[in-house]
């Protein structure tokens, strides 16, 4: 086949990846040319991060330990206040997307430097976007600010993760991987990348569920999750990911769980327009990709109807209409009518086709 021109943005991050590797942090920090790193987590995390702190010792510059779903700005606005008044010179995240979406938004303002540690599969670390809510609204921006120096991915971080959330979030993963296959945009390191992500998840995502602290199976996993991260940061996305940020940002659906119970009936509604591009689907979970990662889904015991989340059919009504009011480039064309049919199929968690 021959090569269609295409445009590779690059790999613009460092990345630390193996057990044990927190240990490096206070050099990564160093190795920056900062000396005083403020460690940001959410509340779950916070024993985490006071240990991460005192392991950086005169390296540390404190700990901030309110990052929020969705980076509210009230939020940022307090750690700004908290990163000026510690003396910091660079932010530590250890966390999920929540924690590293502070951490962007710190950056994105003070011009710092971020070393994330990543303890879910959401591959925020990877990309130059940040998602910010004000007054309930929630904007997304790209900036070469946004995207983190340094990534730091620690195997023994994630063995706390809960098989639900270890689900749901390499499902999200899964979701980066198989738009970056279709985007518009797409190029052949990417596809490879992406390919390479859904064999790895494929096979990690049963073995974790099976053996929660299975930690080859947890390292193959986190080691697609980067990967999917890449795709993500790398290629524009479509239907899948404009229908979880029309739900998570106006109707409050919770991030990770919104893309596992999207992703068949997405993928489903472009197999057959992108049929050849998401032949790594069909190769990794057989059928058809829409049924094949049904299946996969149902069989890890994702969640699998929106209804669950409270969603209504009215809900969908309007979501559909976001959904569809701009244009953005899809393999398939669709209209409001189609995809208020997708979402149906969602909410009540029907089988695609
Ligand atoms: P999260 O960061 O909100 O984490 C969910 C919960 O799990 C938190 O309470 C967290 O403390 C806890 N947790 C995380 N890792 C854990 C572990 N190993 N053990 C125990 N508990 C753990 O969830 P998420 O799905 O990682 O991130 C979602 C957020 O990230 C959303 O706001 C989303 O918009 C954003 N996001 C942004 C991008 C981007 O490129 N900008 C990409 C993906 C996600």
């Amino acid at each position: 086949t021959p090569i269609a021109p295409f445009v590779f943005p690059g790999l613009r991050s460092r990345v630390i990846f193996g057990a044990g590797t927190i240990a490096r942090t206070g050099a990564e920090v160093e190795r920056l040319g900062r000396s005083r790193a403020l460690v940001l987590s959410t509340p779950n995390q916070e024993a985490d991060a006071h240990a991460l702190a005192d392991r950086l010792g005169p390296l540390s510059a404190g700990v901030f330990t309110e990052a929020a779903m969705h980076t509210p700005v009230e939020v940022t606005e307090k750690a700004l206040a908290v990163f000026s008044g510690s003396g910091a010179d660079c932010v530590v995240a250890l966390g999920g997307g929540s924690t590293t979406g502070l951490g962007k938004a710190i950056a994105t303002r003070t011009g710092t430097d971020q070393v994330v540690i990543p303890t879910t599969y959401a591959g925020s670390e990877m990309t130059d976007i940040l998602g910010e809510t004000a007054g309930g609204e929630k904007t997304t921006r790209r900036d070469a600010s946004i995207l983190p120096e340094t990534v730091i991915y620690d195997v023994d971080l994630t063995l706390t993760l809960p098989v639900g959330m270890t689900v749901t979030s390499g499902l999200n993963a899964l979701a980066h991987a198989a738009e970056a296959l279709y985007a518009e945009d797409r190029n052949p390191v990417i596809a490879l990348m992406s390919a390479e992500a859904i064999r790895a998840l494929a096979e990690a995502l049963p073995a974790v569920v099976r053996d929660p602290s299975d930690v080859e199976a947890r390292s193959l996993a986190q080691y697609g999750a980067w990967l999917c991260g890449i795709a993500l940061g790398g290629s524009a996305m479509a239907l899948h990911h404009k229908l979880c940020h029309t739900l998570g940002g106006s109707f409050g659906t919770p991030h990770a769980e919104t893309h596992a119970i999207l992703l068949p009936h997405t993928v489903g509604f472009n197999a057959g327009a992108a049929a050849g591009l998401l032949e790594p689907v069909a190769k990794a979970f057989g059928d058809t990709p829409g049924r094949g990662l049904f299946r996969f889904a149902r069989d890890l015991g994702s969640p699998m109807r929106l209804a669950d989340f409270g969603l209504t059919e009215a809900d969908l009504d309007r979501a559909a209409e976001i959904a569809t009011r701009n244009p953005y480039s899809n393999p398939r064309p669709f209209d409001r009518q189609q995809i208020r049919s997708l979402l149906q199929d969602a909410l009540e968690g029907r089988q695609p086709p």
